[in-house]
């Protein structure tokens, strides 16, 4: 059986022979060309051929085969202090789908601090994913990843962490297969690097300030996030104050309240903040409280900026429709996944307010995961803060993320475009710990 090329039709003015006029073309193996006639125009003659090859083979469907999820738990580097917790390890979910093919794709799903944070956690997480996405997504067409999604939201309402993990995992899948960059299936890099910003949060002005100058020192960050929320508002900005004294010129003080502040506590902040040059304040009021959100948006130069309020494209409409907030932190884990976070950014774009990348303290899974979505966006008015990897003790990643001159390298490769160190990950997971403790106790009480 053979089938006409696409080319089909190659007309020559003389009779060539069929091997040169196939070289001529560019023909690939597997085609020849065949006489189809001729016709005559004036005193020149056409000699016509058609261009024939095999049958295209039916594309196979690579299909959804197999989803595992587990959690890991890292120590940190430092205690992170945050207004409701002081968190001493990352926990974050782990997922490989395994395709029909033997391709495999990789994405995490991660929180801070916990329920504390936010209405998900990993446990959460792992058993949104284990008892509800990984049965409705068996056997569906892997390179689908819109009707994935699409289904999975039919079959998981809210869980947006449980819902981007295995999305995330699906991109890579599709990456990997096509030989292609994530960055690439969402229209391509504009960024080869991303500026990254740090996260003071030892709890300790002094302790902050040292942090905070070996960075700059090393080239490392000069854009600094403090965590504030847990004292008295007026000795939040003493503290924020002795950080920006010290820092000056050399880089730029933002802060996270994460949602600590009652909107008279906000005010107050906010002209406090604003007066000793700290350039943003994220997330300064419950996420529930919009209309005191746009208040401090409206009634100040200083930027603020939604986080916990954003849990996907429909929450960014609705902030971006009344202006509540000058800045989006864009999360995947947030949002429900890259395309979802896609849409974010869209919406934000379109109302003209600015981006900053925002992390779930992911580890570099998912820190390399939005990293090719952000390298896609022309403007990050903010930057970002994709230093995830960077506040755990150990990498997991078989070859981590560069970070230099204050930025973070985006990796190239198809899918996320970086691998696991399975012997790593194989050490942090919780159900090893656990069956070890388990050991332990047994033998402790023999
Ligand atoms: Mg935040």
């Amino acid at each position: 059986m053979s089938a006409i090329h696409p080319q089909a039709l190659v007309q020559e003015v003389t009779a060539l022979p069929p091997s040169l006029v196939e070289r001529r073309m560019g023909i690939g193996s597997g085609y020849r060309t065949r006489p189809l006639g001729y016709w005559t125009g004036g005193t020149s003659r056409c000699h016509l051929r058609v261009i024939e090859g095999p049958e295209p083979k039916a594309r196979a469907v690579t299909k959804i085969d197999r989803i595992d999820a587990i959690i890991i738990d890292v120590p940190t580097v430092r205690g992170h202090v945050l207004s409701m917790t002081t968190m001493l390890t990352q926990s974050v979910v782990l997922v490989r789908i395994r395709f029909s093919d033997g391709s495999e794709g990789l994405g995490e799903g991660a929180s801070i601090g916990g329920l504390s944070y936010g209405p998900e956690s990993v446990e959460s997480v792992k058993l949104a994913i284990d008892t509800y996405i990984a049965p409705a997504l068996l056997g569906m067409d892997a390179d689908a990843i819109a009707a994935a999604s699409a289904h999975m939201e039919k079959a998981v309402k809210g869980n947006p962490i449980a819902r981007a993990a295995v999305e995330c995992a699906l991109w890579d899948g599709l990456g990997r297969r096509s030989g292609l960059s994530v960055a690439q299936l969402f229209g391509g890099r504009v960024h080869d690097r991303l500026p990254v910003a740090w996260t003071l949060a030892s709890g300790n002005s002094q302790t902050d300030i040292d942090e905070a100058l070996r960075m700059l020192d090393a080239r490392r960050h000069r854009d600094f996030k403090l965590k504030i929320g847990k004292r008295p508002v007026k000795q939040d900005i003493a503290h924020v104050a002795a950080i920006a004294a010290a820092v000056g010129d050399r880089g730029t003080i933002r802060v996270d309240v994460n949602q600590a502040w009652s909107l008279t506590d906000a005010r107050y902040g906010a002209r406090g903040l604003q007066e000793i040059g700290c350039v943003l304040i994220e997330q300064p009021v419950a996420r529930d409280k919009l209309a005191a959100l746009k208040t401090l948006t409206d009634s100040y130069e200083i930027a603020i900026m939604a986080d916990e309020v954003l849990q996907g494209p429909a929450d960014a409409m609705r902030v971006a429709a009344n202006r509540s907030a000058d800045v989006f932190a864009v999360k995947v884990c947030q949002s429900g996944g890259l395309k979802p976070a896609s849409d974010v950014i869209a919406i934000a774009r379109a109302a003209g307010i600015d981006l900053y990348g925002g992390t779930m303290l992911e580890s570099g899974l998912g820190t390399a995961a939005a990293i090719q979505l952000f390298a896609t966006v022309p403007d990050w008015q903010f930057g970002t803060e994709m230093f995830g990897p960077l506040l755990l003790k150990d990498e997991i990643l078989s070859e981590p993320l560069e970070y230099k001159d204050f930025s973070v390298t985006v990796p190239q490769g198809p899918g996320f475009g970086v691998s696991l160190d399975d012997d790593k990950v194989n050490f942090y997971r919780r159900d090893r710990t656990v069956s070890l403790r388990g050991a332990a106790g047994v033998i402790a009480g023999a």
